[in-house]
């Protein structure tokens, strides 16, 4: 691996960014392309000519020769199909081109991408279009070009579309915020997320000798190894050789990209690490992050490794998530959920504290089930992770200034109640004091939002439509109230007041792995969704379908879309490790304990022979056939209960979840403790100890 000597060099020199275009683009079409990304405008068809024919130069220049409309369907990974610039001129010759035209506007054949019976009942193409907001780029010799995938009829077919419908929403309401607090300048607010990434690298040979690990992502079997995590010996630890050499490289190919890759550590399990960005807006995160997590996994194969974001990929160690930070900020450049110097900041981040806290409490249960996967139900509620409850940790600062604001207006101690709202300053909350609580879902960290709930191999959209919609939702409704007031300090003062008090519930500063807290959490009355199963039918009540049509995020039938898809793909997960488990017992696992069983009869033959004692050899024999007979049993149950599967996918979510996994669990027993019994050479995959210390 050579050296990086020129990173702001190469920083962001694949990417047809601003400074490319200012120097590539007529100055007409640039401005024109600005006016568009500030004010929304469509861009004519004769700009979209001058930027596709410079976008097509650059490229090419770099060498593509190839461009692709790259999109998100909602299988949550990006898509992509590469056509060549190639056009005929006549002579048997070509000429490279690309029009306005085939920059805005693809037309994938998306018949196998999942629409979740939206594309059936219209039309069965599907259509991308340019997202000007998202800069294109070069990759493995074709010109990138981020796009939205909608139907014939305009239904969002992806994970693009809606986030940017809600960036746009929470924006306007926050304006409306703003405008009362004096603020004219602010023409948009956006949406800051900034996605910190967990990952396995483990070596590639013995990644290839599980099936498991092949077909599932993660080890559906395999006895603890002596040694875990107990040790915290990796957590922040030197980073080895080769893992570092990976890590360098993959820091120059997501630069290269433009991404903003800051923070690289070895995270708490073995072989587990982390990487970290810089913050940027939602939009651009979110289609940096599925680059992140696409650059990770090829970027492995180089170095011979293979890159794990299933979110458990071991039993008994750590699983891996992505922490999502979240905050709003101004194009003037001021964050939102920075308590301010002076009174009339304080109120204001007042406010935007108690929509947030409002919105969290009243729709717990949107965000809890963008989270939900298959993957995830791992780890969530397994004390490795945030709990499945949501709840906010303040921290004791900000957390004693709402219990001054609730005591002031109940006033259970008149003397005590500090906070006049608008007229006093807030005493000063320190930055980064209060952080370290790990145990929680959703942690204000000084001047944003830590969302911990999110799965490592999930898409962080799902999850920021959600915090940009409910915050849209109760922005909006805090300013009917204060644009109609006739007293605004007061009605300010009454408004964030009440907002505390009624949602208090939902603000949790203790130990969220505690066993106390889920019994105090169902006191409370907040909502424990401890499975995908459980989370599903929650997503599309009523009250999240009112949310999500009323400010534009979804139709009705998109939303319904996506309930039907994560359904499906739940289930299908589940069934695939299920036939997986089947398969690797029937064909590995079995006969490897019965050959070892043989190994040890026939010892036994010949040592008695000789008048030899045969203790050890009796003992282990009788206890490997006890287990391979329960290992069978157990493999039989499953294979008759996978037949017995519900058709309705609503039904089968449940009973995958209660069936399918409990099988597949009692199985795992019997065969870790086979392993355990087992000569190393005769067990058919590497074990725990060769793959995570390897
Ligand atoms: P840690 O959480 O490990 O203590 P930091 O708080 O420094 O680390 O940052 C974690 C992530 O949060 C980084 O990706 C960082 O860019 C991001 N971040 C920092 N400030 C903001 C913000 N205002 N909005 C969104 N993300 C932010
Ligand atoms: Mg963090």
């Amino acid at each position: 691996m050579s050296e990086i000597t020129n990173v702001p060099g190469i920083f962001g020199s694949d990417v047809f960014n601003e400074s490319a275009m200012k120097q590539r683009l007529a100055p007409e079409t640039y401005c024109a392309w600005k006016k568009c990304i500030e004010t929304g405008t469509p861009l004519d068809l004769p700009v979209a000519n001058g930027i596709a024919q410079a976008m097509k130069n650059w490229a090419t220049e770099k060498g593509a020769t190839h461009y692709t409309h790259w999109f998100q369907p909602m299988t949550g990974i990006t898509a992509e199909k590469h056509d060549s610039f190639i056009s005929p001129v006549g002579d048997g010759k070509v000429l490279m081109e690309f029009s306005g035209k085939e920059l805005v506007r693809g037309e994938p054949d998306a018949s196998s991408f999942p629409s979740g019976g939206l594309r059936a009942t219209f039309e069965a193409r599907g259509y991308t279009a340019w997202d000007p907001t998202s800069f294109a780029f070069v990759k493995d010799g074709s010109l990138y070009i981020p796009t939205c995938f909608f139907s014939y009829t305009g239904e969002a077919l992806d994970k693009k579309t809606p986030l940017l419908r809600s960036m746009d929403e929470v924006s306007r309401e926050a304006i409306r915020i703003l405008r009362l607090f004096g603020d004219t300048e602010t023409k948009r607010v956006v949406a800051s997320v900034g996605a910190e990434q967990e990952y396995f690298l483990i070596p590639r040979d013995l990644y290839a000798q599980r099936e498991d690990l092949r077909l599932t992502g993660r080890t559906l079997f395999g006895a603890p190894a002596p040694k875990g995590q107990e040790l915290e010996d990796h957590y922040f630890g030197t980073i080895r050789t080769r893992v570092s050499s990976y890590m360098k490289d993959l820091d120059e190919q997501l630069w290269r990209l433009g991404i903003l890759s800051k923070t690289k550590h070895n995270e708490v399990a073995p072989t587990q690490h982390e990487m970290a960005p810089i913050y940027t807006d939602a939009n651009t995160a979110c289609d940096h992050n599925q680059l992140i997590m696409e650059i990770m996994k090829k970027c492995a194969a180089k170095h011979n490794l293979v890159c794990l974001l299933h979110e458990k990929p071991f039993s008994g160690v750590n699983g891996s998530g992505k922490h999502n930070n979240w905050s709003l900020s101004t194009d003037t450049g001021k964050n939102l959920f920075s308590p301010g110097k002076t009174p009339r900041q304080n109120a204001q981040f007042l406010v935007f504290l108690a929509a947030f806290l409002k919105g969290v409490d009243e729709y717990q249960d949107f965000l809890r089930c963008t989270v939900a996967s298959a993957g995830n139900d791992h780890r969530l509620g397994a004390n490795e992770a945030p709990p499945a409850i949501v709840s906010v940790f303040l921290g004791d600062e900000l957390n004693g200034i709402v219990e001054s604001i609730i005591n002031g207006t109940n006033y259970i101690e008149p003397e005590k109640s500090l906070m006049r709202i608008g007229v006093d300053v807030l005493p000063s909350i320190p930055k980064d004091t209060t952080d370290r609580n790990r145990t929680s879902p959703l942690a204000f960290t000084g001047n944003k939002f830590e969302f911990r709930m999110v799965g490592s191999a999930q898409s962080i959209s799902g999850s920021n439509v959600a915090l940009n919609t409910i915050m849209a939702e109760e922005l909006g409704k805090f300013a009917d109230i204060l644009e109609n007031a006739k007293d605004f300090d007061a009605a300010l003062q009454k408004l964030v007041c009440e907002t505390f008090t009624e949602h208090q519930r939902i603000i949790f500063n203790g130990n969220g792995y505690g066993s106390d807290w889920p019994k105090e959490a169902e006191k409370r009355g907040l909502s424990n969704l401890d499975s995908t199963a459980s989370c599903l039918p929650a997503y599309v009540s009523q009250k999240n379908i009112e949310l999500v049509t009323k400010h534009g995020i979804f139709t009705e039938a998109e939303f319904r879309a996506r309930h039907e898809i994560y359904l499906e793909t739940y289930i299908k997960v589940v069934k695939i490790e299920a036939l997986t488990a089947v398969d690797m017992i029937r064909h590995q696992i079995l006969p490897a304990a019965s050959a070892y069983a043989t190994t040890l009869c026939d010892a036994i033959v010949s040592k008695e022979a000789v008048g030899a004692t045969c203790k050890a050899e009796h003992a282990l024999v009788t206890k490997l056939s006890a287990a391979t007979d329960a290992l069978y049993d157990c493999c039989e149950k499953l294979v008759a209960d996978l037949e017995n599967a519900p058709e309705d996918v609503a039904e089968a979510a449940t009973y995958y979840h209660e069936i399918i996994l409990a099988d597949m669990a009692a199985a795992r027993k019997e065969a870790d403790l086979l392993e355990s019994l087992t000569d190393k050479s005769y067990w058919p995959y590497p074990t725990y100890s060769d793959l995570l210390f390897y």
